[in-house]
């Protein structure tokens, strides 16, 4: 997510954080972003966070945009500097032996930038690449400043829309992961049936591409309060062997691996056995999380 509303999180510090045993074993987190695009934490930070709360793998995926500059608010990488941003990436990797760190980016999906995107994502040697539809047609659903704006008195159409431009995506091919589905919600609106086959019609093209979804854990900055997608999403995602991540979207350092546990509960709860182990592809169990691991962490 990259909207402009405010990110408060309940601050942790490692002390207080400080994994046990059973809690080592917690899933990567691979949606991080850093001061390279809209984050405030440094690569150091989220990855010492990451260590602290005891994640497995952590991966860096700060926004980039295919076509620069941008027309519209999002954040990106400017491309002058994402040599700057894949050299101390990578030279952060090499720093830890306690986490596996992976290089990721998180690419603005607009369907009629397919081709520069293309070459975008080949120039460069990312581990991962995490697809994410924040504009619909040109309209920039998740700026605070079109909250209001007409397109959204047709909901359904402008709900169809989107899935129709996560199935392009998926189709595109050159996601590992697809970012917070049904994001299209974060102003609280709802689609009626008339979008059901647009949603399954976007589950069937991402199940095809082999691309994972993410459970979104940034419900303390999103405007609804909830996480991507809905509970209804990840059973039909599940049902069709869709693999899963968890993401926590950080953008600062504290928010790295923040609500595990309820996400972990979420995705056993929707019938996920597992999650999907970038650094090799492998699906691994679900670990047994205990709410007061991370739960001290949570405002509510
Ligand atoms: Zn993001
Ligand atoms: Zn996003």
């Amino acid at each position: 997510m990259n909207h402009m509303g405010d990110t408060r999180c309940e601050p942790a510090t490692a002390q207080q954080s400080r994994p046990t045993e059973e809690a080592r074993t917690l899933p990567g987190d691979y949606h991080v972003h850093t001061t390279f695009s809209d984050g405030s934490g440094s690569v150091t930070e989220c990855i010492e966070r990451a260590i602290a709360v005891g994640l497995a793998e952590i991966g860096i995926a700060d926004h980039i945009s295919p076509v620069q500059p941008t027309p519209w608010q999002m954040p990106t990488i400017p491309f002058a500097e994402l040599e700057r941003y894949v050299a101390e990436v990578r030279d952060a990797a090499s720093r830890y032996d306690e986490i596996t760190v992976l290089l990721g980016i998180e690419a603005d999906y607009l369907p009629e930038h397919e081709e520069h995107l293309r070459t975008l994502i080949d120039a460069w040697p990312f581990d991962y690449v995490i697809g994410g539809v924040h504009m619909v047609d040109g309209f920039d659903f998740n700026d605070p400043a079109m909250r209001h704006h007409p397109r959204w008195s047709d909901t359904d159409t402008l709900f169809a829309a989107y899935y129709e431009t996560v199935r392009r995506g998926a189709e595109f091919g050159g996601f590992d992961i697809i970012a917070h589905l049904d994001y299209i919600g974060l102003w609280g609106h709802t689609s009626g049936a008339a979008v059901d086959d647009a949603i399954d019609t976007s589950l069937d093209a991402i199940a095809a591409s082999g691309a994972a979804i993410e459970l979104n854990t940034d419900r303390f900055s999103d405007p609804a309060g909830v996480m991507y997608p809905s509970s209804d999403l990840l059973r039909a995602a599940r049902a069709r062997g869709v693999p899963l991540v968890i993401s926590s979207d950080a953008h600062a350092a504290e928010q790295v691996g923040l609500l595990w546990d309820e996400a972990l509960e979420r995705a056993a709860e929707a019938g996920f056995r597992g999650t999907l182990r970038l650094s090799d592809h492998t699906m691994v169990p679900l670990p047994q999380v205990p709410r007061r691991i991370l739960g001290e962490e949570r405002s509510s």
